[in-house]
């Protein structure tokens, strides 16, 4: 497979920028702001390490799921 070098740095400009917007967003969330997800438009819950389940901040149905390391 050849991998086109134009392609490749397109592709990680693309997750940086997805980066910096999951920062944002993940700040939004702890600061108790509403944050709707951007495909089912559901709010955004934090997920603590004093709940169940993986930490992160997680849609209802999944399509957001930004996992976050509280250690
Ligand atoms: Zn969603």
């Amino acid at each position: 497979m050849n991998i086109d070098i134009k392609q490749f740095s397109a592709l990680q400009k693309a997750s940086q920028s997805s980066f910096f917007e999951q920062k944002k967003l993940l700040k939004q969330v702890m600061l108790g702001k509403t944050v709707l997800c951007k495909v089912c438009k559901q709010p955004l819950k934090l997920h603590t390490p004093e709940q169940a389940g993986p930490t992160g901040v997680r849609c209802v149905k999944g399509c957001t799921d930004i996992s976050l390391d509280f250690a």
